[in-house]
């Protein structure tokens, strides 16, 4: 089982356009939103992206099968010799889309749970039926692939279910990612359709959620790789350069990629670091606007102290905590810190 922390990424949030409208969302995308990153732009920032050592594309959205260039940004992603992922709701794969798929390394097709909770939270009484017909043209393309869930308060107990189905579906890898409340899912507090009221994670549950999926891990061996986006809290009091921008690296010229990652490219351009729900003062350039190691040259100088006193801070407060629970979910405690302080 993997925690937190992968390679060097640049998140690419391609668009905020939707055919769904889901409860849970981070970036509260859907049907009418029109926001979308100029392809052009975005190919040339790779290639910068990838000069500052970057390594990996992860492109979501929205949805990003539903970009009009998303087969140019992979293939020309692919030609820089960066690794390239997606996360699709599924619901839009038709073979017509395959020359997409195939350019990928590996997608991730987003699952909330059996049929019924799937469409509630997904808004749409058809979603789970159509994301299984997606899943059939992924397998179809011969590409590996996984199943990502949102992990909620009503859908720990069904974590067992998802990892099998997970395991019928053909899947290499489950990925667990604790509901933060950011975006849709916070807006949506105290309502009912979606059913996610009260649905904020606290210790606790992140605490079964890690050691259901450790068992879990445990049961499956080597058919299915369990990744849960949470910390140890022992791992980071050993280890704060995991989650403090450039920690250990005051000497020398870094890679912007050393100090930052991830860094996240957001629909209207924005470049935000580590997460998509920062305040919008720590953002720090646009895409299209400047050159990379222009913007890069500026985030040292501007933002990179604000953020890791910001990250340094919480990572205090968090390791010094020793009565609390041993897991915890850094990003949304991080964005939850930075929104209000931040904000302008
Ligand atoms: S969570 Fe994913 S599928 Fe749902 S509205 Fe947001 S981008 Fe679309």
């Amino acid at each position: 089982m993997v925690g937190a922390i992968a390679s060097k990424t640049v998140q690419v949030h391609l668009n905020r356009r939707c055919n769904l409208a889901c409860a849970h969302c981070y970036s509260a995308s859907g049907p009418r939103e029109t926001e979308e990153l100029p392809a052009p732009a975005l190919i040339r920032f790779l290639g910068e992206a990838a000069n500052e050592g970057y390594g990996v594309a992860a492109f979501s959205g929205g949805e990003p099968f539903l970009y009009p260039d998303f087969a140019a940004v992979l293939e020309a992603a692919k030609a820089l010799g960066l690794r390239r992922l997606a996360v699709t709701n599924g619901t839009v794969l038709t073979d017509g889309r395959a020359a997409a798929l195939g350019l990928l390394d590996l997608v991730a097709v987003s699952v909330d749970g059996r049929e019924a909770v799937h469409n509630r939270i997904r808004r749409s009484p058809t979603a789970f039926a159509r994301m299984l017909k997606g899943l059939d043209v992924v397998r179809r393309a011969g590409l590996p692939f996984g199943i990502a869930h949102t992990v909620t308060r009503d859908s720990l107990p069904d974590l067992p279910w998802m990892a099998e189905f997970a395991v019928e579906q053909g899947a290499r890898i489950l990925q667990l990612h604790p509901l933060g409340m950011v975006g849709a899912a916070k807006d949506m507090e105290g309502a009912t359709e979606g059913n996610l009221e009260g649905a904020g994670l606290d210790g606790e549950i992140l605490a079964r959620t890690w050691l259901t999926a450790l068992a879990l891990q445990a049961d499956y061996g080597e058919r299915l790789t369990i990744h849960v986006d949470l910390f140890n809290r022992a791992t980071l009091a050993a280890r704060p350069e995991l989650v403090v921008p450039g920690d250990g690296l005051e000497e020398g010229n870094p890679l912007l990629s050393d100090i930052l990652n991830p860094l996240v490219v957001m629909a209207n351009g924005d470049l935000s670091p580590i997460c998509h729900a920062m305040g919008p003062a720590l953002r720090f350039g646009r895409l299209g606007a400047e050159p990379l190691p222009q913007i890069a040259r500026r985030f040292r100088a501007t933002v990179l102290g604000d953020l890791r006193a910001l990250c340094h801070g919480l990572w205090e407060e968090v390791v010094a905590d020793d009565d609390g629970w041993p897991y915890l979910n850094w990003y949304e405690l991080l964005e939850t810190r930075a929104q209000p302080q931040f904000a302008s």
